[in-house]
């Protein structure tokens, strides 16, 4: 079994996410794919992809949903990835050491060449966020673009992870969530960012913004009280019910 970092510096790297601007676009995920399968990561296997059942490995997957009934309803986009977390079981259950979390930033990794590909850490992460390549018979997952982020060969505008460069509508944000003053931490203050399933006890580092109150207009009051999520994480509403859904299968 795999340790965490006994000293981790307080640097959390991770995205923040705005469910209400995101517009499903899937650009963030294509992007994603193609820098990661140009790179250190690479392949990323593609199966039958222009066939009737494709599959493949995503680091990145965006799903929609309709939330609420009639003139009160709205689509919501929930784009999903690895949330590096502060307690990652799937880093404590691997027998090798392939899983591991960095202590100078956070992120959480996998060493291909010493994985074995028994697949425990994706029972491990409650989040979907593991990607099996059947090809090489090695678990991958989200890198927060390492090799992008710290590459000083390009210019320090792009040293981003791919999926935040392509965003169209600046739904993505990265930054450093354990320096309570940076770029990211204010927005998660400022527009009650949320973990993803907390009472789990993953402690994500990535955050997601809420769908923000619709205007009133013709007799529609919105739908944001059934898109909140609740602090005490009560799977009785809607969206965490679906989220719950979703990540389960
Ligand atoms: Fe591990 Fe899943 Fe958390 Fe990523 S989201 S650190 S894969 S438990
Ligand atoms: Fe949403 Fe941005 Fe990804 Fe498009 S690129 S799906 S808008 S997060």
């Amino acid at each position: 079994m795999t340790s965490l970092p006994r000293n981790p510096s307080p640097k959390k790297l991770g995205l923040v996410i705005d469910l209400d601007t995101c517009v499903g676009c899937h650009a963030c995920a294509v992007n994603c794919k193609e820098w990661n399968s140009g790179g250190q990561m690479a392949p990323l296997t593609d199966r039958d992809p222009y066939g009737a059942k494709p599959s493949g490995v995503w680091f990145n997957r965006v799903h929609s949903f309709e939330a609420g009934d009639g003139p009160t309803s709205r689509t919501v986009h929930f784009p999903r990835s690895c949330l590096h977390c502060e307690q990652p079981a799937c880093v404590e259950v691997c027998p090798t050491g392939a899983s591991y979390k960095r202590a100078e930033d956070g992120i959480v990794l996998v060493n291909e060449d010493i994985c074995i590909g028994c697949k425990l850490c994706s029972w491990a992460c409650p989040y979907g966020a593991r990607e099996y390549d059947e090809d090489v018979g090695v678990m991958k997952k989200c890198t927060l673009c390492i090799d992008k982020i710290y590459n000083e060969n390009l210019e320090e505008i792009d040293r981003v992870p791919a999926c935040v460069a392509t965003c169209p509508v600046n739904a993505r944000h990265y930054g450093d969530l354990g320096d309570p003053n940076s770029a990211v931490s204010r927005l998660v203050a400022e527009r009650g960012g949320y973990d993803l399933m907390p009472e789990l006890g993953y402690e994500p580092v990535n955050k997601y913004l809420p769908p923000r109150l619709r205007q009133e207009s013709a007799g529609c009051t919105g739908a944001k009280a059934e898109l909140d999520p609740p602090a005490n994480g009560d799977i009785a509403n809607p969206f965490l019910r679906w989220v719950d859904r979703i990540l389960s299968r």
